[in-house]
């Protein structure tokens, strides 16, 4: 369990002002002209020393990432941060922009300096209304006080942030959907290579970087890479944020050590299951992207990269949802076909046309109104989507389908056999 005084998101619940005073008097923003006197090397290899792999999902190192900036060129370098959650399930970084949105203008300010960035974008959801209300105001209160701008915190660096809105499109969290968006197009991803530290904002060297993963670099600076990666176990290091909802009984956010166990995880913050731990029917660990898994995986797996993805799921955005006996589970997945459906951009074949197929045989499938060959038809449409798009979009539709036939498959061949004899009896 992590211990109090190991928690980097302290304002996590709110309690406290959002400001810089009393943003200030929690840490943030101490000794940072230190930390930028360390020089943009040294603290690119704490970063990687400290082992923090990137919040956004996908768990790629941080440090390793920064390190694929070109180290000298001339003209603009950026640094975006994507603050575009829109992951089913995922609510963390919301909480950061809304209550503790300094520890987000600290951490972009070192790691624009480590990248040899000259400006920030932070890219946030259109939702967030009071968010990016204060992020400007943290923004604002940043320049007035020397803190970023010219010769940012007497560092001599010169360091501008912008805030801006996206529309409301999930497939601008993907970072070069988000990076196309800023620049005024239509968001629709890119492909990958070139990756965006060659070519990506306005074709310059760019790093994108996730909310939670950014807000965490001057705590970790400040502490101590060794600090940071003793927490968890190992190429699993650190605090996390999790989001717990669904069929608990006490839906939260909290922040815990890496490699907690999902039960324990429940049991300890969320109130347990509602009905307690044996009235559970499912999970999904790490928000809507990746697959479900049943009760008996549920009972032991560790919640880090590394466990979830052994025992065939993975940690995403720790969006932790719980679905107990009461669930319809191949209503539950086939709610997400259609999300997917829906938020597909249409520019690849194999994703517009798959996410369509799964949607519509999904929601046969949910009144039974299938034939049991289309279990394998599905099966294999979800085979004939992964890995062959330009984004993660479209594994991230095939993945809950995978799940779901692995783990519930004879819950979707009863409800084909009630449906036939109901036809029958009549
Ligand atoms: P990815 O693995 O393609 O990339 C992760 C990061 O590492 C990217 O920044 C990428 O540029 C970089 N990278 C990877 N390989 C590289 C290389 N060889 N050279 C240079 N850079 C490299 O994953 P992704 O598409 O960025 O993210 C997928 C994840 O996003 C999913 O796991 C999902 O959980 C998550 N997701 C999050 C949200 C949200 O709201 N936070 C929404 C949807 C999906
Ligand atoms: Fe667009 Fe889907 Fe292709 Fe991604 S995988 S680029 S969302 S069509």
């Amino acid at each position: 369990m992590l211990r109090d005084e190991d928690r980097i998101y302290t304002n996590l619940y709110g309690y406290e002002d959002f400001r810089l005073e009393a943003a200030r008097k929690r840490g943030d923003w101490d000794g940072t002209k230190d930390i930028l006197a360390r020089g943009r090397d040294t603290i690119i290899e704490q970063v990687k020393e400290s082992g923090m792999r990137g919040r956004g999902g996908a768990g790629f190192s941080t440090g390793l990432k920064w390190s694929f900036m070109p180290k000298k060129v001339d003209g603009p370098v950026y640094l975006v941060i994507n603050a575009d959650e829109g992951e089913p399930g995922t609510c963390k970084d919301r909480e950061i922009l809304r209550h503790d949105p300094h520890k987000l203008i600290e951490g972009c300010l070192i790691a624009g300096f480590a990248i040899g960035a000259t400006a920030c974008y932070i890219y946030i959801r259109g939702e967030f209304y009071n968010e990016a209300s204060n992020v400007q105001v943290a923004i604002d209160e940043a320049y007035a006080a020397g803190l970023i701008g010219k010769n940012a915190c007497g560092s001599g660096y010169d360091y501008d942030i912008y805030l801006h809105k996206g529309a409301g499109a999930y497939i601008c969290g993907e970072e070069t959907a988000l990076i196309e968006s800023i620049e005024g197009k239509k968001g629709q991803p890119r492909n990958k290579p070139p990756f965006p530290a060659n070519a990506g904002l306005y074709s310059r060297p760019t790093t994108v970087n996730n909310v939670e993963s950014i807000a965490g670099v001057p705590t970790i600076l400040r502490r101590g890479p060794a600090w940071f990666a003793g927490i968890g176990r190992p190429k699993n290091v650190g605090t996390k944020l999790f989001c717990i909802s669904g069929h608990v009984n006490k839906p939260c956010n909290v922040e815990e050590e890496m490699g907690i166990p999902l039960k324990e995880l429940i049991e300890r913050h969320a109130g347990g299951v509602r009905g307690g731990w044996d009235n559970l029917l499912a999970i999904i660990p790490g928000g809507s992207s990746v697959p479900v898994m049943p009760k008996s995986i549920c009972d032991t797996v560790l919640m880090d990269f590394d466990s979830l993805r052994e025992v065939g799921s993975g940690l995403g955005t720790a969006a932790v949802i719980v679905m107990d006996k009461s669930t319809d589970i191949v209503r539950a997945i086939a709610r997400l076909s259609k999300f997917y459906m829906h938020e597909s951009c249409g520019q690849c074949t194999p994703c517009r046309e798959g996410t369509g197929w799964l949607a519509r045989v999904m929601d046969r499938m949910v009144r039974g109104q299938a034939r049991l060959e289309e279990i394998d038809m599905l099966q294999d449409v979800t085979k004939q989507i992964e890995g062959r798009t330009i984004c993660a979009l479209g594994d991230a539709a095939a993945w809950p389908v995978q799940g779901l036939i692995r783990h519930f498959r004879p819950e979707m061949e009863r409800r084909i056999a009630d449906y036939r004899q109901s036809i029958a009896a009549e």
